[in-house]
């Protein structure tokens, strides 16, 4: 069966044609820069990159530009639309009311448009690129792939924040977590490399991205993860906070007369690696070449982020009475050996021991710690698209 994995961000949209019978992409490529000018980029399996420019002022637009390149005469990989059979979605926030993959309907729809106050930057972009598919290729299954699904199974202690319980049930604060599509594919995978029970085994997860959260996986289920009701709270990130005391906001905006709203956009959009490195970058490449010629501020950056996501790897192995393995995805986890070193670092109290030559290697899955180490530590690369399209077929399968 082929499906179009869509995966919708604020200003961007991925996409991914995938074989669920051989689980081969067959064409991959993004839409950026929606609503500013737009760009595509295209890629059909093992052909060239093609990038064309064009007005792309929503997501709507976007989707349509990639359905053309998709079925275009020349290197689309598609004769017709027809060809594909489902669509799955990656989903940000369904709120309480939608906590699991589903296929589309007005329902869904509905507690999606319900959740746009929790995540205000996605969830209109996924509602716009689900209309968009249903519009394009009327008739076919669209499958949501919540982002919130892998932390449902967190105990209360874990998932309750301690504030007045009618904030709970009135409005459903509570943590929810996200990149539960990745958390949970790399948890499973990670258990299948190295052949740990299923039932039996503690693993955590450190998905470090532009966006960053860690989970604590005991048997297979999500025990605890770090990001919240929005993916605010947590990890460091390349532009959101994480953590932080909450007095800071009255406090800042009190002084700088600022509202609450601008405060929030401050904290997700103007903060983590970036503000810390004084406004150098948010991407770690430009951080640790600054850092390797004395940058200050990029050091301690680095430094910053490695530090905390020690702490919750510590937290974490508490939660759990222990640690069988930790996992290091996504783009700075796959990568940037300096950072898992610096985590690394802090954790030779559990007996974990770090085998350097092999930290060198990145963008594959390897195992990263010493054949003496108490923990086994490894590198997986994440693969959302692959975990939305499995999701999919099981839905559209199950109909
Ligand atoms: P993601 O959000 O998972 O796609 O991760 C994107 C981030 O990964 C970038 O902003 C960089 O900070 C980081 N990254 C990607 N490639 C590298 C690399 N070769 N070395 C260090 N960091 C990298």
């Amino acid at each position: 069966m082929k499906v179009l994995i869509v995966n919708c961000g604020s200003s961007s949209l991925k996409y991914q044609i995938i074989n669920s019978d051989t689980e081969q992409v067959e064409a991959k490529g993004l839409c950026e820069r929606i609503g500013i000018d737009g760009r595509l980029v295209y890629q059909p399996a093992g052909g060239e990159k093609e990038i064309t420019e064009a007005a792309m002022p929503t997501h709507s637009e976007a989707i349509r530009m990639v359905l053309d390149a998709l079925v275009n005469p020349k290197t689309g990989v598609l004769k017709s639309l027809d060809e594909v059979e489902a669509i799955g979605h990656r989903v940000l926030h369904g709120g309480a009311r939608l906590t699991d993959s589903a296929l589309v309907n007005e329902d869904v729809m509905a507690a999606i448009e319900e959740a746009v106050d929790l995540g205000p930057l996605h969830n209109p972009a996924n509602l716009m690129g689900i209309r968009a598919c249903q519009k394009l290729m009327p008739g076919k299954p669209n499958v949501v792939v919540m982002d919130t699904s892998f932390g449902m199974t967190l105990p209360a202690k874990a998932y309750r924040y301690a504030i007045p319980t009618e904030y709970y049930e009135k409005y459903h604060i509570r943590r929810y977590g996200f990149h539960g599509t990745s958390h949970s594919f790399v948890s499973k995978e990670t258990i299948k490399y190295l052949h740990l029970d299923p039932d039996n085994s503690r693993v955590i997860v450190a998905h470090l991205g532009n966006g960053a959260s860690i989970t604590a996986v005991r048997n297979s289920k999500c025990v605890d993860t770090s990001m919240g009701v929005t993916p605010l709270e947590g990890l460091i990130m390349g532009t959101r906070s994480g953590d932080l005391d909450p007095a800071i906001l009255e406090y800042i905006c009190n002084h700088e007369h600022i509202t609450i709203s601008e405060m929030n956009t401050i904290l997700n959009k103007k903060s983590g690696v970036m503000a810390l490195s004084n406004n150098l970058s948010s991407d770690f490449r430009d951080l640790e070449e600054a850092m390797n010629n004395g940058n200050e501020a990029a050091g301690l950056a680095v430094e910053a982020f490695s530090y905390r996501v020690a702490k919750y790897i510590g937290a974490y192995t508490a939660a759990m009475n222990g640690v069988d393995a930790i996992t290091f995805t996504g783009g700075i986890g796959e990568n940037a050996g300096i950072v898992r070193e610096k985590v690394l670092s802090y954790l030779g109290y559990l007996g974990i021991r770090i085998d350097r030559e092999a930290n060198k290697k990145r963008g594959e899955t390897f195992v990263l710690s010493t054949d003496d180490s108490k923990v086994k530590v490894i590198v997986l690369p994440t693969n959302e698209e692959l975990a939305i399209c499995r999701e999919t077929v099981r839905l559209v399968k199950a109909e």
